[in-house]
């Protein structure tokens, strides 16, 4: 990614980033603090009239935002949306692989199209929207930042959520694998590994009693995390603070996977 004249090292303005999953949740609030910190801003998720909704709330706030609705999980799709792009000539410089889902099932009893689904969805589309990516910021010669979602099951498994701790170990190593021959370019590919953070996702969660308390006894900052809570990290990432940093997974989870 080229330096911005007269900026500072965390500022945004002149890129453009697409943000996948980002009608609601962890992706939202990133989308919210990038293009507070700048850019411009594409929001994704599956459904048109959700991405339609949450661009509103954006654009009502002065920032600068559109929407692109498709599956990441869909091959096809994805590069139909890459393609209308560069008909617009809109050149996406940071990309954010953070759509997701979870299924909690024991593994004996787990069906292979619940594993297929969630590995599609959580890592295999991450290389997919990747590719895509970055063979235009090759193709570009100036750069590009891309940042995986990962989570604490990129370092700890935890029982009845096989496929997504599989696909989370995946997505730092995809991260690696991405540094390991996009570097040249001038791409940095890193991760970031959310602890337990109050979205959508865990709304269960945080209503079961046990799980509540358990998740406010293991962690020393003795709280769930908030989604606002990752958008410094992702800011480092995506922009010239982080130049020569690549590959790595950074843990924002209050310090969980630091403690006994
Ligand atoms: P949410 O369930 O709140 O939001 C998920 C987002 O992804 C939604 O916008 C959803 O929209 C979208 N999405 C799901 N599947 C697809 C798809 N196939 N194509 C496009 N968009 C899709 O999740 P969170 O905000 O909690 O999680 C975001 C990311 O952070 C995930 O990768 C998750 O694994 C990770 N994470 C979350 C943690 C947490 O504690 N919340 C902890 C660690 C990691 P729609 O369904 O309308 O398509």
């Amino acid at each position: 990614m080229k330096s911005n004249s007269n900026s500072s090292l965390f500022d945004l303005a002149g890129h453009t980033a697409l943000i996948t999953g980002s009608s609601r949740g962890i992706g939202f609030a990133l989308a919210q603090g990038l293009a507070e910190a700048g850019a411009k801003v594409i929001l994704n998720s599956r459904q048109p009239e959700v991405v339609d909704a949450a661009v509103s709330r954006l654009t009502a706030l002065g920032l600068q935002v559109e929407g692109a609705a498709f599956d990441v999980a869909d091959e096809a799709a994805v590069e139909a949306a890459f393609a209308g792009f560069d008909q617009r000539a809109i050149a996406i410089d940071i990309l954010i692989n953070n759509a997701g889902i979870q299924h909690r099932q024991p593994m004996v009893d787990l069906a292979l199209a619940d594993w297929h689904r969630v590995i599609n969805t959580n890592l295999t589309a991450a290389f997919i929207v990747g590719r895509a990516a970055a063979r235009r910021m090759i193709a570009r010669q100036s750069g590009g930042k891309i940042i995986n979602i990962g989570s604490l099951t990129s370092e700890a498994a935890r029982a009845t959520v096989a496929p997504y701790t599989v696909a989370k170990g995946g997505i730092k190593m995809l991260s690696r694998a991405m540094a390991a021959e996009w570097a040249q370019f001038n791409i940095q590919a890193n991760s970031i590994g959310p602890g337990y953070i109050l979205t959508d996702m865990n709304e269960a969660l945080v209503n079961n009693p046990t799980f509540d308390a358990w998740v406010k006894s293991s962690n020393p900052a003795q709280r769930w995390g908030r989604p606002e809570e990752l958008v410094g990290t992702a800011i480092y990432l995506a922009s010239n603070a982080s130049s020569y940093v690549n590959g790595q997974i950074i843990y924002v989870d209050g310090g969980w996977l630091s403690v006994l």
